[in-house]
């Protein structure tokens, strides 16, 4: 058998992945089709850290558009994230995965606290941990979030799950003719001016040398072939 790519993988999953069809909130045949395909990269032995979002609940910007002040906003945007990870570690917790939720933010009573090595032990020990609160900072996003806690962990890459199947040379909703990109270096992304992840995460992957998989979470397999090495969604690369 072929083994996989990657040991250890940073997934970052939007709020939005959750909701499915659903205008908002947590679609449970959603949220149970995004477990099993983790599971189907826990099962090889891939240790599996995801930074799951919260704009199926609540984002900052959305807050703000009502007058509300930013930081406030972006404080309620990172408590949603953890009650996805709260649903996202019990739906794994029924498809019989283990994982625990770590909380950029100390809500003591509810999830543990975000502790790096801790977190590393869990990943070898097979468990998947759940990166939830974001940085832990308003004004940022779950992508940087992705990024920071990538590099920590020392992922070998960085897993951004969308709807669309990768990176196109224009946006294929719109544009018949718009193509995928297999690969595409850091560069050849700012200098097309290409919309990968929010510039602060683009820019520290970058930095830290990390690549990034950009690859629909709605494609069957998908996460599966990604990991395996296979051409699926696009690699970012230095
Ligand atoms: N957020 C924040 N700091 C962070 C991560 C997230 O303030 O480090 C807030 C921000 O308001 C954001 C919300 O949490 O809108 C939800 O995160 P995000 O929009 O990244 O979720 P996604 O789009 O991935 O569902």
């Amino acid at each position: 058998m072929v083994a996989p790519k990657f040991r250890r993988i940073l997934l970052k999953l939007s709020g939005e992945a959750l909701m499915g069809d659903d205008a908002y909130g947590i679609n449970t045949p959603m949220l149970n089709s995004i477990v099993a395909e983790i599971k189907g990269v826990a099962d090889l032995g891939v240790e599996v850290g995801v930074v799951i979002g919260g704009g199926n609940i609540f984002r900052g910007m959305a807050g703000v558009a009502t007058g509300m002040d930013r930081a406030t906003a972006d404080y309620m945007g990172m408590l949603a994230t953890v009650m996805n990870g709260m649903a996202l570690s019990d739906a794994m917790r029924q498809a019989g995965l283990s994982a625990r939720v770590q909380s950029a933010l100390n809500v003591d009573q509810v999830v543990e606290p975000y502790i790096r090595g801790k977190a590393i032990r869990y990943l070898e020990e097979g468990k998947v941990v759940i990166f939830a609160a974001g940085t832990g900072n308003p004004f940022f996003t779950t992508d940087t979030a992705a990024a920071l806690r990538g590099a920590e962990i020392g992922a070998e890459i960085v897993l951004k799950a969308t709807k669309v199947d990768g990176i196109y040379t224009t946006d294929p909703k719109k544009d018949a003719a718009a193509t995928r990109f297999a690969c595409i270096s850091f560069d050849e992304v700012i200098h097309r001016n290409l919309a990968v992840m929010d510039a602060t995460a683009f820019a520290l992957c970058r930095d830290q040398k990390l690549p990034i998989n950009v690859f629909s979470i709605f494609k069957p397999g998908a996460l599966l072939r990604v990991v395996m090495g296979e051409d699926e969604g696009t690699l970012v690369h230095v």
